[in-house]
């Protein structure tokens, strides 16, 4: 059995749960919260099912089953409210990181965690330096949420399936994220290409129209429905069967940065390699000018961010 431990099972942890029991049957996922009960409700839930399916099952634990962990995930922290900016969280979450971070710790084994919680960069940076982890240990599900809903967003425009489309949100998983145009491929032309190839409208206002609906998903979600869940328990599974050995991925996860672009002291998203042992490699693709100048921007509104806190 591959041991995978989520601290925090509200909407989130349950949903990655979930998703992690289903998708394989040979996985014990522990559920850890302040809230026993809950924790226990939502092992007992997912695990009713599940004999349907094979071996895999969920449980309700503490912070000494994370001992013989392969992955840990970790989503405690409050969700932001409808009008509230990810960033509006740091204080009250940074507090929650301390207390998970301090709970964890005597327990760490070294295995990759995947950091859920919002402010995500800033969560990460922060659970990376107070677990004392190794380069690449530690990362956060960062843009890769929203390199999905990019893609989802140019499949519409283009008529294209989501399979045929890849590119990358990079930056701050917020409102300082960056759309790097430059990247996005449709059929294995340039987005710009293929457009004026297909008769379709190609320009700035374009651009900006989608990077604006990729940036506001989010919100759009929380208003409708109170929280958003099952998007980023999609792509958590995607990160951990990376991290359980079934293949490595490329997908732009927050992590910290040593150099690249200029960049330092910051965790931000950026294309990475993830396997077995967590980030193995960040790329540094081309970006245009004004596409590094956002990044920039970002990584300093974090980096601002963090000080203050
Ligand atoms: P939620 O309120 O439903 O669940 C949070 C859980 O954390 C609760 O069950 C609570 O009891 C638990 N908790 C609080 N303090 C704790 C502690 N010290 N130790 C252990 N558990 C603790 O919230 P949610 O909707 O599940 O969201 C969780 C986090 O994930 C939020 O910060 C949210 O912003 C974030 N989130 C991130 C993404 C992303 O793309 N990275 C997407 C959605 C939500």
């Amino acid at each position: 059995m591959k041991n995978v431990a989520i601290i925090g099972a509200g909407f989130v942890g349950a949903s990655i749960a979930y998703a992690l029991t289903i998708n394989s049957d040979d996985r014990r996922v522990t559920l850890i919260d302040t809230d026993t009960e809950k924790a226990h409700g939502e092992a007992l839930d997912i695990n009713h099912g599940l004999s349907q399916l094979g071996n895999s099952f969920a449980a309700a634990g503490d912070y000494s089953d994370t001992k013989n962990s392969d992955a840990l995930i970790i989503c405690a922290g409050k969700g932001r409210a409808a009008g509230q900016s990810r960033l509006d969280l740091v204080r009250e979450n940074i507090l929650i990181m301390n207390s998970v971070t301090d709970s964890l710790k005597p327990y760490y084994n070294g295995c990759p965690v995947i950091i859920i919680s919002n402010p995500n960069d800033i969560m990460t940076l922060h659970a990376q330096r107070r677990l004392g982890a190794k380069r690449g240990k530690v990362f956060g599900s960062g843009c890769i949420l929203d390199t999905s809903r990019l893609i989802r967003c140019c499949a519409q425009y283009t008529g294209a399936g989501t399979g045929e489309i890849s590119g990358y949100v990079i930056g701050e998983h917020g409102d300082g994220q960056v759309t790097v145009w430059s990247s996005v491929k449709v059929c294995k032309k340039a987005i710009g290409e293929y457009c004026r190839s297909s008769g379709l409208e190609w320009n700035e206002e374009v651009r900006r129209k989608l990077s604006a609906q990729v940036r506001t998903m989010g919100a759009d979600i929380i208003k409708r429905k109170g929280k958003t869940q099952y998007g980023i328990a999609t792509c958590t599974l995607a990160l951990t069967r990376a991290i359980l050995g079934e293949g490595d991925i490329t997908a732009p996860v927050t992590t910290g940065v040593y150099g690249q672009y200029g960049l330092s002291d910051v965790s931000v998203s950026l294309p990475c390699v993830i396997g077995r042992g967590g980030v193995s490699k960040i790329l540094e693709i081309p970006l245009t000018d004004d596409e590094l100048a956002a990044l920039k921007l970002s990584a300093d509104g974090l980096k601002g961010v963090y000080k203050t806190v």
